[in-house]
């Protein structure tokens, strides 16, 4: 059973019952909505929440009827962070529009793209003097540097086979805080995509209540991970893990163990 699920679905059996609300919306508000943005498959700073392929599908297909640019928010997904190149990839179908950042260059220099489909990019595309060029530009557009980090992740990620190997890495991982953590009193959910994994910590796993955010349970554990000599970023009391694709199965024992440590030593 998915966790939060309203229509208390399974990964199999969900068939985005929940869709209907993006449909409600799109008859409300779509013919004159110019574009749509989503975090594709997972919903970052919401809370590490995860969401099927299927219901990016059916998107694509809602915002095709109504005329809707769809733009994809790739920056926490892009690069192998969800076990594809994109979050998009799960999907078989493509938004107009991403976003890339973060995992293009590794947080070495400061580096975004903005991709769109050969239609949007042409309609900014001509002689000068027919004035359509997108003429909203950026300072620091096309820095060399940038540029080399970014080629330089690239050239790693393809020679260096890194997607292919976060595949056994997602694998450890998974089982590892599984075997940790599941039965856990205070864990309700352990959710994953590609190597992120997300670990919902709630007072009572069978009513699904939530602690009392007065308590800050998440950051207590982040205090006591620190002293362990980990760095946690918890999100309310989602805790999370979103390595780098090259971590090691040493250092994914290491952050696990001192991880279920912090958890323990707050809550039991
Ligand atoms: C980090 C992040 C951003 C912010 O990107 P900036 O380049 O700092 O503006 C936007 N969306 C998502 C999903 C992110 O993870």
């Amino acid at each position: 059973m998915l966790y939060r699920c309203p229509f208390q679905r399974n990964r199999e059996s969900c068939s985005c019952e929940c869709f209907s609300y993006a449909e409600n919306t799109f008859e409300k508000y779509g013919r004159k909505t110019c574009a749509m943005i989503v975090e594709p498959l997972l919903q970052g700073s919401a809370g590490m929440r995860m969401y099927p392929p299927l219901y990016l599908q059916k998107l694509r297909r809602l915002c095709d009827r109504y005329g809707v640019l769809l733009i994809a928010d790739e920056i926490a997904t892009g690069f192998g962070r969800t076990g594809k190149m994109f979050a998009f990839n799960h999907t078989g179908v493509s938004p107009d529009i991403t976003c890339l950042s973060k995992g293009l260059t590794g947080g070495f220099l400061p580096m975004s793209l903005t991709v769109t489909t050969d239609e949007i990019y042409h309609a900014f595309y001509g002689e000068y003097n027919q004035h359509i060029a997108f003429m909203h530009s950026h300072t620091y557009s096309g820095n060399p540097l940038g540029c080399a980090a970014a080629h330089g992740v690239l050239d790693v990620l393809e020679q260096e086979n890194i997607l292919e190997q976060t595949r056994h890495k997602q694998k450890y991982l998974t089982k590892k805080l599984v075997k940790a953590l599941l039965k856990h009193k205070n864990v309700g959910e352990i959710r994953q995509l590609g190597l992120i994994h997300a670990i919902e910590l709630v007072a009572d796993r069978e009513t699904k209540k939530a602690f009392d955010a007065k308590q800050r349970t998440g950051y207590q554990i982040y205090k006591k991970a620190l002293d362990l000599g980990l760095i946690l970023r918890p999100l309310g009391d989602i805790l999370y893990f979103n390595p780098p694709l090259i971590i090691t199965k040493d250092q994914i024992d290491e952050a696990v163990e001192k991880c279920v440590q912090a958890i323990k030593s707050v809550l039991e």
